[in-house]
């Protein structure tokens, strides 16, 4: 892989005492000016810099700007021994800074979220096993060896080895002067296992090697192009995409998938083992601090070939990155709705465009956002188009639920019951999706009326009768369920209304007293692995009837289920949000393509009051190209993503008057905006007004496809000045407006 940073006489080069501008992830709106230090340093170079008292890491961004007092100057303190941030890395880091409006540092911060990046690379004395005998076994030395014996894979430091074994250092010490154990690389530094790209992999079919066959060109090529790759659940994207990651690794480039955390599955890590004899890198939020490290500097110095992740992976430092996937790419986890909002899917998209890389956006049930873009010429689309196999499509039905025979306070509809129990005769597994975590969704006075809400949300609490209390899915704040209602103090009167996946468990089992019928939620599951454990044993057949969330409507196979009963399949057909009926669509589509995987085929069926809703009819008839152009004259016909751009300003405070006042003022001082002809509206509500105490007021900026809108947005935002406690987001692109 090329390295340029040892290329000591080039552009890209400092010698010592000359001035460098150095990014900090510092909230300063700015770089610093240092001088480089003794032996000089790259563009690009992590260092540590002197900042008042403190050393903060930084990155060697370009020459100083020479706009401080020369004499004050400090210098760099030292380089830390990792490569250089790539020029393409940086170039990614400004232009994501600029489409997303974050400041600089930020974006920064994202790139640099490895723990111990400025360590340096000290070895920590490691132990693993080695080969001699010991000349005379004690107790304790036993005791060591056991330790390591019992965890094959692990090393250890020698402080944790004493510790584990019961034992003092010297033991471990002694152990390791005979060569009965001995020191290995920390895992930090060692590098992934080679991925061999030339096993053989599945014999593809024609449309499937097609595919393929044109993502390898590209990724061989060195060229840009980002493809939307669609066919239904099944019908072989990943091995697809596979041989596109295959091509990319025999380039020597590097490969990133990025999944949606929950799909994150041991399964998909073994799929690719089979396929390429090891295993890749990992990284998303259950991968250990260590391990983060040691994948972060072997991104960095090339010796990771593979990686796959969640979201914040895109942020990692490859040397040669050719190819991106984004499986699953309609997933509303790709958005980051916390700090800097980013949509992974567009930033996949900026980053290859820079990298001249591939980008492959793998879904059954694209975005409408891929649509366009797929129609403006901008995307290439490759489909395929059948199931893999014998399994097919389920058939879809709607249940109307406006002629079942159900008394109040009951879910499951005859109908359903009947299908459910066809299901348990043959052994079958049944699914019943509803997308409502806990035990029921409002908790309300039957004496008064009153709804027991959240005291620093603007929210309802929650009832999760697993966990005996009440929960706000907005903060997380909990609280015992109270036995006296808490605005009229009548006593015994509070009562779950509305179902959720707990409550539908309670029903499923008194209906179908003999199966064996789960739930599955997150909060039921003390860790995210926990949780895939027990899914993947539900898909080995331990159990009749599953109760879930949308956890289990992607990323694993259930080949013995065969029935989705969607409780209740206008959920997400209510409400203001304009991406309602997008993601109604995508849920219903996804869920209903977990039932007939393998041999047996599927049925899905729709429990709705409103069966000749449009979305429901598109559902129902399987008519995905009629759904997502009416959908898309809807959005055209309102001016709105994906044909037209969109900002939401969020401002939020203690003070709600603080907050309306200053979006008042702004909403006036909306010259910049009115010169690239965007609208703005607001300031309003936002859609949950109070968050954790604070205040939470929306503007919402409207403009032209073409409008210039971030240069327009920051012109306009210059003029404010954030005081006190008020805080300011901006969501380029938001995903309800
Ligand atoms: P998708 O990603 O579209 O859901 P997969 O790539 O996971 O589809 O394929 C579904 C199943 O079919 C997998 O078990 C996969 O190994 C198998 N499969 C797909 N294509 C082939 C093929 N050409 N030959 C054999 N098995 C295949
Ligand atoms: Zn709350």
């Amino acid at each position: 892989l090329a390295d340029t940073h040892d290329d000591q006489d080039g552009p890209g080069w400092f010698d010592e005492g000359a001035l460098v501008a150095v990014l900090t992830a510092q909230p300063l709106d700015r770089t610093l000016d240092y001088r480089a230090p003794e032996g000089g340093c790259a563009a690009g170079a992590f260092v540590e810099v002197p900042l008042g008292p403190r050393r903060v890491l930084g990155v060697v961004w370009g020459p100083g700007l020479g706009d401080f007092d020369a004499a004050k100057v400090r210098s760099v303190h030292k380089v830390l021994d990792v490569p250089p941030m790539t020029e393409e890395m940086r170039i990614f880091l400004g232009r994501a800074a600029d489409y997303t409006l974050t400041p600089l540092p930020a974006m920064l911060r994202l790139a640099t979220r490895a723990p111990g990046l400025g360590d340096g690379p000290a070895m920590r004395r490691v132990f693993a096993r080695g080969l001699a005998e010991p000349d005379r076994m004690t107790d304790a030395r036993a005791r060591v060896l056991d330790v390591l014996d019992e965890q094959e894979d692990a090393v250890f430091t020698q402080k944790e080895l004493a510790d584990l074994a019961g034992v003092s250092g010297g033991v471990v010490k002694g152990l390791a002067a005979q060569g009965v154990i001995e020191e290995r690389a920390a895992p930090r530094d060692l590098p992934f296992p080679q991925l061999d790209p030339d096993l053989p992999g599945k014999a593809l079919t024609d449309d499937q090697a097609a595919a393929a066959g044109t993502l390898a060109e590209g990724v061989a090529a060195r060229s840009y192009a980002t493809t939307m790759l669609r066919g239904v659940t099944g019908s072989g994207k990943t091995e697809v995409y596979l041989e596109a990651v295959a091509a990319c690794l025999r380039a020597g480039r590097q490969a990133l998938v990025l999944l949606p955390e929950i799909a994150l599955t041991a399964e998909f890590l073994d799929r690719v083992e089979q396929r390429f004899g090891a295993r890749p890198a990992e990284w998303h939020s259950g991968v250990t601090m260590t391990e983060r490290r040691r994948v972060w500097r072997m991104i960095g110095q090339g010796n990771a070939q593979l990686v796959v992740g969640a979201r914040s992976a895109l942020f990692l430092p490859y040397r040669d990155l050719g190819l991106i996937v984004v499986d699953e790419e309609h997933d509303t986890s790709y958005k980051q709705e916390d700090g800097v909002l980013y949509s992974a899917r567009d930033m996949a998209v900026l980053r290859a465009a820079i990298a001249g890389a591939q980008v492959v956006l793998a879904s059954a049930t694209p975005s409408l956002e891929t649509w366009a873009n797929v129609e403006a010429g901008k995307y290439r689309a490759l489909s395929l188009t059948s199931r893999f196999g014998p399994a097919r499509m389920p058939e879809m039905r709607a249940i109307d639920m406006r002629s079942e025979d159900l008394p109040g306070g009951r879910w499951i509809s005859p109908s359903l019951k009947a299908e459910v129990e066809a299901r348990l005769e043959r052994g079958e597994q049944s699914l019943l999706f509803l997308n409502r975590r806990g035990y029921a969704p409002v908790t309300i006075c039957r004496a008064c009326g009153h709804q027991v809400g959240c005291d620093h949300c603007d929210a309802r609490m929650v009832e999760h009768r697993f966990l005996k209390r009440l929960v706000c899915h907005q903060c997380g704040e909990t609280k015992p369920v109270p036995e006296v209602c808490p605005a009229c103090e009548v006593e015994g009167k509070l009562a779950a209304v509305g179902p959720g996946v707990e409550r539908m468990g309670e029903e499923a089992a008194a209906v179908f007293p003999d199966a064996r019928v789960e739930v599955l939620s997150s909060d039921m599951y003390s860790s995210a692995r926990a949780l895939k454990a027990r899914i993947a044993a539900i898909a080995e057949g331990e159990a009749d009837i599953v109760i879930g969330t949308q956890l289990v409507a992607k990323g694993h196979n259930f080949p013995k289920l065969t029935l989705v009963g969607v409780i209740d399949a206008d959920l997400g057909l209510q409400g203001s949000d304009l991406r309602a009926a997008e993601r109604t669509f995508q849920l219903m589509r996804q869920v209903a393509g977990r039932a007939g995987r393998a041999e047996a085929p599927g049925t899905a069926l729709l429990q709705t009051f409103q069966p000749e809703h449009p979305v429901i009819r598109a559902i129902v008839a399987g008519d995905e190209d009629g759904f997502w152009s009416a959908e898309a004259a809807e959005r055209r016909a309102a001016g709105v993503p994906p044909y037209g751009r969109m900002a939401g300003i969020v401002l939020s405070a203690p003070d709600v008057q603080a907050v309306f006042d200053l979006g008042a003022d702004m909403a006036r001082r909306d010259g910049p905006l009115r010169r690239i002809g965007a609208q703005l509206f607001g300031p309003a509500p936002a859609p949950i007004a109070r968050i954790r105490g604070r205040h939470r007021v929306r503007l919402l900026v409207k403009a032209d496809k073409a409008a210039p809108l971030q240069a327009a947005l920051s012109d306009w935002l210059r003029q404010f000045r954030w005081k006190g406690d008020i805080r300011v987001s901006v969501d380029i692109d938001p995903q309800s407006f």
